[in-house]
């Protein structure tokens, strides 16, 4: 027997899962799909079966580069030869150069290094408060956040995003979150009060059912958060790292946030999470008083600084505009072939969505992908994500159209 753990008297050695069958130990939070991947490349993912997918989910947005880019294991391997983990108890240079190209590239002065998109927007949210206590606004503590927002699964971002169906059950609601309807610049204007400290917002909320803010309305945020003395915060989790066709999405608006979480595409599939900010945003961020064990670790920040190597070259974003325009021109075209189930293309970049006709569920459409071999991801809103890697090929893309709008006909038919 190899280790030391002695079976649980009574229990059977579990045999390999069997298609159908998957283990329970696994704890039930997914309703998962059927299907186990083996191995990756490009857009491609092969399952244990010998089945063939196109993935058009890129892991939810996480795949910046697609699957097994050369690029990224090269760095991950090299890392892996020298050093995995010292702690942030030492300086570790990874992050010291990683920040340094972070703050070249945006906004930003200073960055602190996650884990996770929901830890770099509970992060965001401590940076705001402690903004406000030292500069004298303690009684600034509440963050005004929409409806519809997705900011993660910890108790904070839950309360943020304020999504019943995900905070039933798990007790008193954590308080210092004021929601306001997406699009209601009067229920925004009169949410503002004495206490309030910031505005959070997803520049596109993904989750949500890729609903944009228009560029207008974030230049309208800015100036609102300026007038009142509030950080504007913004959740780039799923829109940054070159999704829209910019490096990050409020590029589009013309704007510039005080505070950013960005997660996601960052580490290409390497779990990794960053808090951007101002040096003023962020002068409250000293010594103690924030910290995470795993973040920023070696392994992490090679992976991410091979991901920005890929995404900030010359052309990268551009060629990603003129896939967006492909797979736009694509969306429409099935909208117009399938009117009675689609009703808006939606998205900006690679982070596109159908929203479906009401009497038509996006499970349903995720599903007849799955049976075209095509994988897609269901969002709210009634909406289903279609999110490529930013790398797609001219031809996979042609490929995804042609097997999404086999999939919109199976449904189609069911309907009819
Ligand atoms: C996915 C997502 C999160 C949460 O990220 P996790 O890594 O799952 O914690 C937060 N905000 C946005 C906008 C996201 O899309």
């Amino acid at each position: 027997m190899s280790g030391s753990h002695a079976a649980k008297p009574g229990k059977a050695q579990p045999a390999a899962p069997s298609k159908g069958k998957p283990f329970d130990a696994v704890m039930g939070t997914y309703a998962r799909q059927d299907i186990v991947f083996a191995r990756g490349e490009g857009s491609w993912l092969y399952t244990t079966s010998g089945d063939k997918y196109l993935d058009f989910g890129s892991g939810v947005a996480v795949n910046a580069l697609g699957h097994a880019h050369p690029r990224l294991i090269a760095a991950l391997t090299a890392q892996a030869n020298k050093l995995w983990h010292t702690s942030n108890l030492y300086r570790v240079e990874g992050q010291e150069v990683l920040a340094e190209r972070l703050t070249e590239l945006t906004f930003a002065d200073r960055v602190f290094f996650c884990n996770s998109g929901a830890e770099a927007c509970e992060g965001a949210i401590k940076i705001a408060r402690r903004y406000q206590y030292v500069s004298g606004h303690p009684e600034r503590w509440r963050i005004i956040t929409f409806r519809g927002a997705f900011h993660g699964r910890t108790l904070t971002t839950l309360a943020a995003g304020g999504n019943e169906k995900y905070l039933e059950g798990f007790g008193p609601e954590a308080d210092g979150f004021d929601h306001v309807a997406f699009g209601d610049h009067e229920a925004l204007e009169k949410a503002i009060g004495p206490e309030t400290a910031a505005i959070m917002i997803e520049p596109i909320q993904g989750e949500g059912g890729v609903r944009q803010v228009p560029p207008q309305c974030l230049v309208g945020l800015r100036e609102l958060c300026d007038k009142h003395g509030l950080l504007l915060v913004l959740d780039e989790v799923q829109t940054g790292v070159g999704r829209t066709g910019k490096l990050f999405a409020h590029e589009w608006a013309g704007i510039t946030p005080d505070v950013m979480a960005v997660a996601k595409g960052l580490g290409g599939g390497f779990p990794v999470g960053a808090i951007l900010a101002t040096a003023e945003a962020a002068k409250g961020m000293t010594a103690g008083t924030h910290g995470s064990t795993f973040g920023g670790n070696p392994l992490a920040m090679s992976v991410a600084g091979a991901v920005l190597d890929v995404v900030t070259e010359s052309g990268f974003l551009d060629d990603v505009r003129t896939r967006t325009l492909r797979l736009k021109q694509g969306l429409a075209s099935l909208k117009d072939q399938f009117p009675d189930i689609v009703e808006e293309v939606r998205g900006e970049g690679l982070l596109c969505g159908l929203k479906m006709k009401a009497r038509v569920q996006p499970a349903d459409v995720v599903k007849a992908a799955n049976a075209e071999k095509l994988l897609l991801v269901g969002a709210g809103d009634n909406t289903v994500r279609i999110l490529p890697p930013l790398n797609v090929t001219d031809a996979d893309l042609s490929e995804g159209v042609e097997r999404l709008s086999r999939a919109l006909s199976r449904v189609s038919k069911t309907l009819s």
